[in-house]
């Protein structure tokens, strides 16, 4: 357990936050301005490297504030460093996870939401842990924040994903807070285009997504076309059944003017014959979407399987032709746990 800091943590205060914050200790407003360029813009994690504050301002602020709350207690990387899982302490101590995956054309950060997850999803390892509680958005915005120091010199575009642990639109006034400040140009300045909100389908805050007219890339978690296997896949299904999820999702395409992305984990016998594959056509094929497919990850014993290569391909060649767009996904990482589905705050990379 980690021990309580009384001090707040900076990161996740906005630019009129920070004023305040420095106002409160009789500095000058500007010093919040500062402060935010040396935290968002530059990435700073210690008062100590924040120059051009006047060193006695530095011991000051260390008195009252830290800058962030996140403590790395572990991480997993695969040899060739392209997929890393960083597990982090909350300041209650539970842990939570993120994930830097990098190819040789992007960099992308999975981000958890939430630590733990309710919704007990039946392939996921998350979703067995419980539910825990919500991040708070200078949590979130400090996973990106960590990620972000691991780039390679000189590189600077980054994606960010929602699909770390927990459910983002449950937790949906934290993740927007969080996303105002990786968007904003006093923040971590990254384009609206290059983040996706996944979902298992909250269909209340899709409509609130769409309505607020928020342009970030939409991932619904789909994984089955009827609600009677969706429903046994996904129990949030029997709150959100496919009917109005589907008419959420085309509201939000009309009012937002992106694609949507739908995510379909395959598991063998389960959801990915040919029958599947028609249904599944019949349910998004007029949409302007893509369909991602992820073949299983393993999560433990359980019945669950990958399916073959062959299966694969015959689902692909199936939708190919009859959906606006189809890919495969071979998640990163799968060997360190680090991969859709696996993360689950694990005690041994945690205490390593
Ligand atoms: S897939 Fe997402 S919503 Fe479902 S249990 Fe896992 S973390 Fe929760």
């Amino acid at each position: 357990m980690k021990p309580l800091d009384p001090r707040d943590p900076l990161v996740g205060m906005t630019i009129t936050e920070l004023e305040r914050a420095m106002m409160s200790l009789g500095e000058k407003p500007f010093r919040g301005r500062q402060i935010a360029d040396w935290i968002y813009a530059h990435g700073i994690a210690s008062f100590g490297e924040m120059t051009n504050l006047p060193l006695p301002m530095r011991t000051h602020l260390e008195e009252h504030f830290r800058v962030g709350s996140l403590e790395e207690r572990g991480r997993r990387e695969t040899p060739d460093r392209r997929t890393r899982k960083v597990a982090y302490a909350l300041d209650d101590g539970g842990l939570i996870e993120s994930v830097y995956m990098s190819t040789t054309r992007r960099y992308t950060f999975c981000l958890s939401s939430q630590q733990g997850c309710g919704f007990a999803c039946r392939f996921c390892a998350t979703g067995r842990m419980g539910r825990g509680r919500n991040l708070t958005s200078g949590e979130i915005v400090e996973q990106a924040l960590r990620l972000r120091r691991e780039l390679p010199p000189g590189q600077k575009e980054f994606n960010v994903v929602f699909m770390g642990m927990g459910e983002p639109l449950e937790n949906y006034d934290a993740v927007m807070r969080a996303l105002d400040l990786i968007t904003g140009p006093h923040g971590l300045h990254v384009p609206t285009k290059r983040i996706t909100i996944s979902t298992v389908g909250l269909v209340p805050q899709i409509l609130r997504l769409a309505s607020e007219g928020r342009r970030y890339r939409l991932a619904i978690s789909l994984h089955a076309a009827t609600d009677d296997l969706r429903s046994k896949l996904m129990p949030v299904n029997r709150t959100f059944p496919l009917e109005p999820l589907m008419r959420a999702v085309r509201t939000h395409i009309e009012r937002v003017g992106e694609r949507v992305t739908f995510e379909y984990i395959l598991i063998e016998e389960i959801n990915d014959t040919l029958a599947d594959a028609a249904k599944l056509v019949r349910l998004v094929g007029q949409l302007p979407c893509r369909v991602n497919l992820i073949p299983y990850n393993p999560i433990g014993p359980g019945r669950f399987r990958r399916p073959s290569p062959e299966r694969i391909q015959r689902f692909v060649d199936h939708l190919g032709p009859r959906v606006p767009a189809v890919t495969v996904r071979y998640s990163q990482g799968v060997e360190i746990g680090a991969a859709c589905g696996q993360l689950a705050g694990e005690k041994e990379i945690a205490l390593r």
